[in-house]
């Protein structure tokens, strides 16, 4: 029997971060993956990385790395609506690329396109150096059970064959949209099928030759029928995922796939190599449980969107940001049982309007009204052009912009968050606006000495002071640690800083959220403590 006190089912980009989270605070983990490896599959999933990704990337040192194997620096991120490349150019959303790109306000970070084949190798490596993690390749979870004491796992040894059990404090699904966790736990996963997908992952050295339009990170294919087709750029440079939209399924072949692309380019003398057919399930499905006991939920386990919105991968990230301090304050005596709660309840309306924004953007690509005279030399049929075109750059404008999703989520409602009374800050898809309000995340903000205010925190809670009154803050510093809270004072000495923090006292939790602020210290400290570390009723 092998002891850990946390085994994560899943080394999808959500197991492995959570991995590197909890390592990042100094808790062993073990991973187990059934496949043989990570990134062996040439595999056209996930490719942008939002700017509180790259916030989690910075933390953990991977920022330069995931720059350097993302798309180059100079290729824009310009989506083409066209009705084929060599056909009827429809519209362009001109965005900039890498290099010219800025932050949004409050945050440090530029959003990031890096395939998924190349990013998960990058945490995997990661997680390896750490020394904490055990890292199980061709291990599949085949049972779980669990008592008051933990939980005990049958895992299977795929290449070795037989079965391992580990003995285990918690356990975190992490496994995916068919996860077995949650099919172990009874927990339901309702939500909407929006319908199954194909899509092929291609290579085309040198598109650009063959066409005018220039080029984007994403052509989009209206024609007489409505929206067909898209296709997008998995690397940056020669490879593309051409997905068939409306009611591809499984009985579409490879020769199909070749022969719409051929008429999504307009000409068929183009090389293209077929690298792998996918057939997915396009869909906006929740758990409805994300915690049974001793085991939890994460990632597409826990929710699933449509990628119309690129919030998968980003979402479960954020997902094991917040989980991760939660069982690392639990297993080392200062997090309370109310920690483990509230992973549930802060993270399952994240998902919900994360996944919302997804389908609505889904809807919008396909919701074109009539096309019949698309393709017409006419009048009508420029009329039309004109009309479609503006309709697609409206409608693919809130899946291309989304620092508000990626910055503005807040736990609201948290049993762990002590509200101000302050009036929330509006919750947009595209703008985000910097705030320190109990529940939001702590905003950047550049310190004199160069780091992010970001960078100020992660190790236990801050509590940062922007002239506060220092009797004050020695009765947190003295609650804190009567509770064996870790808690660091910060005193920052900016008055723009201090605005935009908005009290004297702010105290922001591992995972950059804050959890309370004050002028003063109206309450009890050590009851404060303790509802900010779950350990309250
Ligand atoms: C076409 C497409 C484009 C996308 N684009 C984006 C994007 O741009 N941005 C974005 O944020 N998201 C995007 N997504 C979504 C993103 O890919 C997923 O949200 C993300 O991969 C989820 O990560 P995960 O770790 O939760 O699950 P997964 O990536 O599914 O990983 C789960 C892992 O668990 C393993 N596993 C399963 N069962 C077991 C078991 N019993 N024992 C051991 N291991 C097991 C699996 O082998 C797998 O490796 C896209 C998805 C698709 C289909």
């Amino acid at each position: 029997m092998i002891r850990t006190p946390v085994l994560i089912v899943g080394a999808g980009p959500v197991g492995l971060a959570l991995a590197l989270e909890l390592a990042w605070h100094g808790t062993r983990s073990i991973v187990v993956e059934q496949d043989a490896g990570t990134g062996l599959v040439l595999l056209a999933k996930a490719s942008t990385l939002n700017e509180r990704t790259m916030e989690f990337c910075r933390r953990w040192g991977l920022r330069d790395a995931v720059a350097a194997a993302g798309f180059p620096a100079e290729m824009p991120r310009d989506v083409v609506f066209c009705t084929a490349l060599n056909g009827f150019l429809l519209g362009r959303q001109p965005m900039a690329c890498a290099r010219d790109r800025r932050p949004p306000t409050g945050t440090p970070e530029i959003l990031r396109k890096c395939p998924q084949f190349r990013f998960d190798p990058l945490l995997a490596e990661a997680v390896r150096a750490t020394g904490l993690v055990e890292l199980r390749y061709a291990t599949r979870c085949e049972s779980l059970e669990q008592d008051e004491d933990g939980v005990s796992v049958v895992l299977a040894n795929l290449a070795a064959g037989g079965m391992t059990r580990v003995r285990a404090e918690y356990v975190v699904g992490c496994d995916g949209a068919g996860s077995h966790v949650r099919g172990a736990l009874g927990i339901d996963f309702p939500g909407y099928r929006l319908g199954p997908s194909v899509s092929a992952m291609v290579r085309i050295p040198d598109l650009g030759r063959y066409h005018g339009f220039g080029p984007a990170e994403r052509y989009m294919f209206v024609g007489s029928s409505g929206t067909s087709a898209s296709l997008n750029a998995v690397d940056g440079v020669d490879l593309w995922r051409f997905t068939l939209l409306g009611s591809a399924g499984a009985d579409v072949r490879e020769s199909d796939l070749q022969a719409a692309l051929h008429r999504a380019i307009g000409r068929d003398d183009v090389p293209i190599e077929l690298l792998r057919l996918m057939y997915w399930r396009r869909s906006q499905c929740h758990a409805e449980r994300y915690r049974q006991g001793r085991v939890f939920l994460a990632g597409d386990a826990a929710h699933t969107a449509s990628p119309s919105g690129a919030h998968g991968l980003n979402t479960g990230l954020g997902d094991v940001f917040g989980l991760a301090w939660m069982l690392d304050a639990r297993l080392k005596g200062w997090g309370g049982a109310g920690l483990l709660d509230a992973h549930e309840v802060e993270r399952r309306p994240v998902a919900l309007r994360n996944a919302a924004a997804s389908t609505r953007n889904f809807s919008n690509w396909l919701d074109t009204g009539e096309t019949f005279a698309l393709l017409d030399n006419s009048h009508e049929g420029t009329s039309e052009r004109e009309r479609v075109g503006a309709h697609m750059r409206d409608a693919i404008y809130e899946e291309w912009h989304t620092a508000g999703i990626a910055l503005g989520y807040r736990y609201e409602g948290s049993p762990l968050i002590v509200p101000d009374g302050s009036a929330a800050t509006p919750d947009e898809v595209s703008d985000y606006v910097p705030t320190a309000r109990p529940g939001h995340r702590a905003p950047h903000a550049w310190l004199a000495d160069g780091r992010s205010m970001l960078d100020l925190f992660g190790h236990g809670l801050v509590l940062l002071g922007f002239g506060a009154d220092a009797g004050e803050t020695d009765r947190l510093e003295r609650a804190a640690a009567a509770s064996g809270t870790p808690l660091s004072v910060v005193a920052v000495d900016d008055p723009e800083i201090a605005d935009l923090y908005a009290r004297r006292m702010v105290l922001v939790r591992p995972d950059g959220h804050v959890a309370w602020r004050g002028d003063r210290l109206d309450r009890d400290p050590a009851a404060l403590f303790d509802t900010v570390c779950g350990r309250a009723g």
